[in-house]
């Protein structure tokens, strides 16, 4: 079965192993097929022979987190979120795979469907029907209003984290706007990036609804996302595209913090964050599509580093088993790679994390961290006259509220 990847890029892996232990499957595993080696070498078999792919390759490929560390670690240069994204593309086409996703992510692309649902379920947890063990976070009954100010830079706003965690776009807009930057807000159809379709190898879906996001935020300026996942994808539009339109949306696309990393003398005086009050200094989370796909990470350490003591985990940027809708397809593995993360949260002692990807926030937040989105401590660090304390409001933190 042919798949959709590159040739020179699916041979290009030399079978060399210096990725295997960046790799968080192989490390909870140990497994060559949980491995990028093992996982190239099942999609070449597959590629090199006619008639239906290899019985192992969906599996192997479903239980890849799609972090990319072993891209960073790969001294070939071996591109494997192109290989699993094509792969998964072709197997998707083919009928190979899971289906409920498809139906699952269709939700994504319908905004309005997607907060009143949410509101829903918010009202669910407040009578107590949501099982704890699904691990979502405390939903608020009311969400912020969000409304534009100014036309220097757009706040992407996204699908589950404008209905789930929109306080964070809330203190994100009143950052951007402290430095003195007007703030526009995407206009119809920008519903959902279509990150979570790109890697369930939904190509289709994706590309309609990255059109929609292209369109719904014209002109040139800058277009800022605060969701590490959302922000990556996006600055793949040229190759998702495969259009000048798409290269050129692209091109435009700005993690929060590396836009405003150069801004930050704009702000005012920085009122030294509460940290001493929480107990403890802020540990950074990197979320994967944050270090190891936009290599954006040191732009948070730049943002909070004034307001906050900064503290590193020791495990060199693991990925922390999230992965976009992998928690759900893969809980067992994903509680392994969690847990791991979860002790290097703990060797650190900091009461407070800090991560940039609403699914890492949420995902580690189930595990009973307190994760804060970057932005957020930073507003909270120049909001005047709010007393001290960690909490102005509740936020993305995991509780189900029920069972
Ligand atoms: S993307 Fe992550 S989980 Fe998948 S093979 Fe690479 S390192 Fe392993
Ligand atoms: S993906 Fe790169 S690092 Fe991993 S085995 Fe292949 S060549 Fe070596």
């Amino acid at each position: 079965m042919r798949l959709a990847v590159d040739e020179e890029e699916l041979a290009a892996c030399v079978s060399c192993g210096l990725c295997l232990p960046h790799c968080p499957t192989f490390r909870v595993t140990g497994e060559e097929s949980a491995s990028p080696r093992g996982r190239i070498a099942a999609m070449r078999v597959t590629h090199a022979t006619d008639g239906p792919p290899e019985p192992e390759l969906v599996d192997f490929l479903d239980r890849c987190v799609q972090c990319r560390a072993c891209e960073v670690a790969c001294p070939s240069s071996v591109p494997f979120g192109h290989l699993v994204e094509g792969a998964r593309a072709s197997l998707a086409e083919a009928g190979y795979g899971r289906r409920w996703p498809r139906l699952a992510y269709a939700g994504l692309g319908h905004h309005r469907l997607l907060l009143a649902g949410s509101s829903a379920l918010a009202v669910a947890q407040r009578v107590g029907v949501v099982p704890r063990r699904l691990g979502l976070p405390r939903l608020g009954l009311r969400r912020p209003r969000l409304r534009a100010s100014g036309t220097d830079a757009w706040l992407f706003t996204g699908c589950v984290m404008d209905a789930w965690m929109r306080p964070v776009h809330a203190a994100v807009k009143r950052v951007m706007e402290a430095t003195g930057a007007g703030v526009a807000l995407p206009g119809a159809g920008s519903d959902c990036c279509g990150a979570l379709h790109v890697h369930g190898g939904l190509a289709a879906d994706a590309r309609r609804l990255a059109r929609r996001v292209v369109a719904s935020m014209p002109g040139d300026a800058p277009v800022v996302v605060d969701s590490a996942g959302c922000g990556a994808a996006m600055k793949d539009y040229g190759r998702l595209l495969g259009a000048a339109e798409g290269e050129a949306f692209a091109a435009r696309v700005m993690d929060v913090h590396e836009w405003l990393a150069p801004r930050l003398d704009r702000l005012p005086v920085p009122r030294r964050l509460l940290v001493a009050g929480a107990g403890g200094p802020v540990a950074v989370q990197d979320p994967c599509h944050l270090r190891h796909v936009q290599g954006a990470h040191e732009h948070v350490r730049t943002v909070l580093s004034p307001y906050a003591d900064v503290v590193e985990l020791d495990d060199e940027g693991m990925c922390c088993g999230a992965g976009g809708a992998y928690a759900v397809m893969q809980p067992e593995l994903a509680g392994k790679i969690r847990s791991r993360k979860v002790e290097a949260v703990a060797r650190t002692g900091a009461p407070v994390v800090a991560s940039a990807n609403p699914g890492c926030a949420m995902y580690l937040g189930a595990a009973g961290l307190d994760v804060r989105h970057p932005l957020e401590l930073v507003d909270w660090a120049l909001a005047p006259g709010r007393p001290d304390g960690w909490r102005p409001e509740a936020t993305g933190r995991g509780s189900g509220g029920g069972r």
